[in-house]
C-alpha cells in the first residue's frame, strides 16, 4: 500500500511513502506520474505525520460528569462527587469508561495513551483489572500503557504500598504518585522509586498541582531520578508551582530537573481550570513554565488529563484540542512554537512511553524501518494543524486503516460553493 503526494512535517514538496507488512518501506519525492497513485491513496498535498500520544489521563474516570456533573464547579465538589462515585464503582463499568475514552483519542489520531488508574483501599485494583483487561483488548490498535496511581496517598492509606506492589506485579506499566496528598511526602517519593527499582518499571507522579510556591517536591522527584539511576524513565505531571518560584530559583530547579534527565507532563486544560481560583487579581494560569522548560533542554509533552470527570466537564480525547489550549495558555502561537507543540503530542510524548532519555529524543521523522502508524490530516503543517483544527482524516496502526473520517460541512452562497470544510466530530 502507497500514500502519495503527501506533504510530510519538516521536509518541503510532496512525497510518496509505501508501506509493505506493515512497515514504512521507503520515503520518496512524490513523481507526478500520469497514472496516479498505484496501489494506494494521493492524498493531493494532505500532511501525514505519525499518531499523537496522550501521555496523562484518567480514563477510569472519563464521562463521569455525564451521570454525576459537578454542579458548582468547584474542587471542593469535585472531590466529594469522586468519592461517592469510587464507592459505588464497578470493574465493568471502569472497563467501558476505558474503552469509550480510548474509541474517542482514536477518533483524533491518538494511538498510543497513557492512564493513571486509582490504587486506593476503597476501590482496591479493580481499576487496575479493567485498564489491563481494556490494555489487552485494545493491543492491535492502540498502545495503552497503564499507571498504579496512588490517588489519596500511601503512608496514610493502610495497604496501599502493597496494593501498589501487587498492581506492577499484575502488569502495570508504571508506579505513580501524588506527594502532596500525603502527610508524608519523601516517605512516599521514596517508596515509589524503591517499587519501580525492584519492579524495573517506569514512574509518572502528579508533582506540585498547587498554585502555592511551598507546595514543592519536584526537587526532590529530581533527586530521587537522578539517586535511582532513572534517567529518561520517570516523568512529573502537573509542576504548577514550579511557575510560582522566584525566577533565580526557578532556572535552579529547572537545571536540576534537566541534570536529571526528568521528563515533565504539563495539563493545560485541567490546569487552566482548577488553578488560579483563589486569586483576586492577576488570576494565574497554572501551568508549569513549558516555554523555560523546553528552552533548558527538558523534554516536555502534554496530556488532556480529565475527560468529563468531576474535576474538569471539558475534553474529547483531541490533543489537537488541547494543542491549542496549551499554545493559547503557553504564550507558544509562533509559528517554529506551534510546531514545538505538536511535538509535545508526537515524539516528545512517545519518548515519555518509551522511557527514553530525553537527550536521545527520536525526532518526528516517517523513516524507511519503522511501523507504519500514520496519521493523514486535512492541513498544510503543523502549524496549520492546530491552527484549522480539523480532526484525522485517516488513521494507520501498522499499515492497517483503524479509522476514517469522511464527513464534510457543506456552506452555502453567499460564501461560495467551494467553500468546504471538514465538520466537527
Ligand atoms: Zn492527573
Amino acid at each position: 500500500m502507497n500514500l502519495c503526494n503527501a506533504a510530510l512535517v519538516g521536509r518541503a514538496g510532496r512525497w510518496d511513502i509505501a508501506i509493505r507488512d506493515g512497515m514504512v518501506v521507503s520515503v520518496t519525492p512524490h513523481v507526478s506520474a500520469d497514472g496516479g497513485c498505484v496501489n494506494g491513496i494521493d492524498l493531493s498535498g494532505r500532511l501525514v505525520m505519525r499518531p499523537f500520544a496522550d501521555v496523562h489521563l484518567h480514563l477510569d474516570k472519563a464521562f463521569q460528569s455525564e451521570a454525576m456533573p459537578n454542579r458548582s464547579g468547584t474542587l471542593t465538589e469535585a472531590i466529594r462527587l469522586g468519592q461517592i462515585i469510587k464507592a459505588n464503582m464497578t470493574r465493568s463499568a471502569v472497563y467501558e469508561r476505558i474503552m469509550r475514552g480510548a474509541r474517542a483519542a482514536l477518533s483524533h489520531g491518538v494511538t498510543r495513551l497513557r492512564t493513571h488508574v486509582d490504587v486506593d483501599p476503597v476501590v482496591g485494583l479493580i481499576s487496575v483489572e479493567a485498564a489491563l483487561e481494556a490494555r489487552a483488548k485494545l493491543r492491535d490498535v492502540v498502545d495503552l500503557q497503564v499507571v498504579a496511581f496512588p490517588q489519596e496517598g500511601i503512608t496514610n492509606q493502610p495497604g496501599v504500598a502493597e496494593l501498589l506492589q501487587e498492581a506492577i506485579r499484575m502488569g502495570c506499566d508504571a508506579v505513580g504518585g501524588i506527594p502532596a496528598r500525603d502527610p508524608q511526602p519523601e516517605e512516599h517519593v521514596r517508596i515509589v522509586f524503591a517499587l519501580a527499582e525492584a519492579a524495573g518499571s517506569l514512574v509518572d507522579m502528579h508533582v506540585d498541582e498547587s498554585d502555592d510556591p511551598s507546595d514543592l517536591t519536584l526537587p526532590l522527584v529530581a533527586e530521587y531520578t537522578r539517586r535511582h539511576g532513572m534517567a529518561g524513565r520517570v516523568a512529573a505531571g502537573h509542576c504548577c508551582s514550579l511557575s510560582a518560584q522566584e525566577p533565580a530559583r526557578r532556572a535552579g530547579i529547572i537545571e536540576s530537573v534537566r541534570d536529571a534527565g526528568l521528563h515533565v507532563i504539563t495539563l493545560p486544560s485541567t490546569n487552566l481550570y482548577l488553578q488560579g481560583r483563589g486569586d483576586r487579581v492577576n488570576v494565574r494560569r497554572g501551568l508549569a513554565p513549558v516555554k523555560e522548560l523546553l528552552a533548558a533542554g527538558v523534554n516536555v509533552a502534554f496530556g488532556s488529563d480529565n475527560i468529563r470527570d468531576p474535576f474538569n466537564p471539558f475534553g474529547n480525547g483531541s490533543m489537537i484540542q488541547e494543542a491549542l489550549i496549551l499554545a493559547h495558555a503557553a504564550h507558544m502561537g509562533g509559528q517554529d512554537e506551534l510546531a514545538t507543540v505538536l511535538e509535545m503530542a508526537g515524539h516528545r510524548a512517545e519518548a515519555i512511553m518509551d522511557g527514553c532519555h530525553p537527550d536521545r529524543l527520536p525526532g518526528p521523522d516517517i523513516r524507511p524501518g519503522m511501523e507504519a502508524n500514520l496519521i493523514v490530516l486535512d492541513a498544510a503543517s503543523p502549524a496549520d494543524v492546530i491552527v484549522g483544527q480539523r480532526p484525522p482524516e485517516l488513521v494507520f496502526v501498522r499499515g492497517q486503516q483503524v479509522m476514517s473520517r469522511q464527513e464534510q460541512l457543506s456552506v452555502t452562497a453567499p460564501f461560495g460553493e467551494n467553500e468546504t470544510e471538514q465538520g466537527e466530530s
